[in-house]
């Protein structure tokens, strides 16, 4: 190959990776409260009954169409037990969009929220774009009030789902609007 095309084709590559848009999304929230289910449901429309507690860090990849641009979704859940704390801070950096997961039938996993985002936050979060959403939400026994969710939610600026990885219910409508929004915000 002359050089010349391989400097024009070495042009083109650099062009493209930078029309890329990549999107970092964290999810952060008590363990068990469906952070990955979430993820699965929306990247592969896929439900695990059989809890694996994430070790670490769960990562899922989607391309996304938001608003007629091609998005390449980058999803990290670092694990809510506190054992991986360290983990967690290291990788904070950079989120572009952070959801804070509760669970509908979990009174303090929605009360563990305001220590989660103080914790993300003093650790790099600060720029993200935030929202909140109660999971679970195909099951009976709700516990969480879902007007004081809301207004939670509204003190700080952020939007409030309701959605259940377990049926898919409100999962892609959740993270399609949160996309739009952040990637509105940031522009
Ligand atoms: P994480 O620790 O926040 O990542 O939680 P997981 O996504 O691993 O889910 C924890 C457990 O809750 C698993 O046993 C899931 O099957 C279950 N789970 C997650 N989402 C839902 C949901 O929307 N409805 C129901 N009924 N169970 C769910
Ligand atoms: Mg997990």
């Amino acid at each position: 190959m002359s050089k010349k095309i391989i400097e024009l084709l070495s042009k083109e590559a650099q062009k493209n990776s930078e029309d890329l848009l990549w999107v970092k999304v964290v999810g952060i929230g008590n363990a068990g409260v469906g952070k990955t289910c979430l993820v699965k449901s929306f990247c592969e429309s896929k439900f695990s009954k059989n809890y694996v507690e994430t070790i670490g860090v769960d990562y899922g990849f989607k391309l996304h169409n938001v608003d007629g641009k091609e998005v390449r979704l980058t999803f990290w859940d670092f694990g809510g037990n506190s054992v991986y704390a360290d983990v967690r801070k290291e990788l904070y950096h950079q989120t572009k969009i952070c959801i804070l997961v509760y669970d509908v039938t979990n009174t303090s996993s929605f009360q563990a929220l305001d220590d989660w985002l103080k914790e993300f936050e003093s650790y790099g979060g600060k720029k993200s774009f935030f929202c909140v959403v109660g999971n679970k939400l195909d099951l009976p026994n709700k516990k969480v009030n879902r007007t004081a969710a809301e207004e939670w939610a509204k003190r700080r600026n952020m939007k409030h789902f309701l959605a259940s990885a377990a049926t898919g219910d409100g999962v892609s409508a959740m993270f399609t609007q949160v996309l739009t929004d952040a990637l509105k915000s940031s522009t």
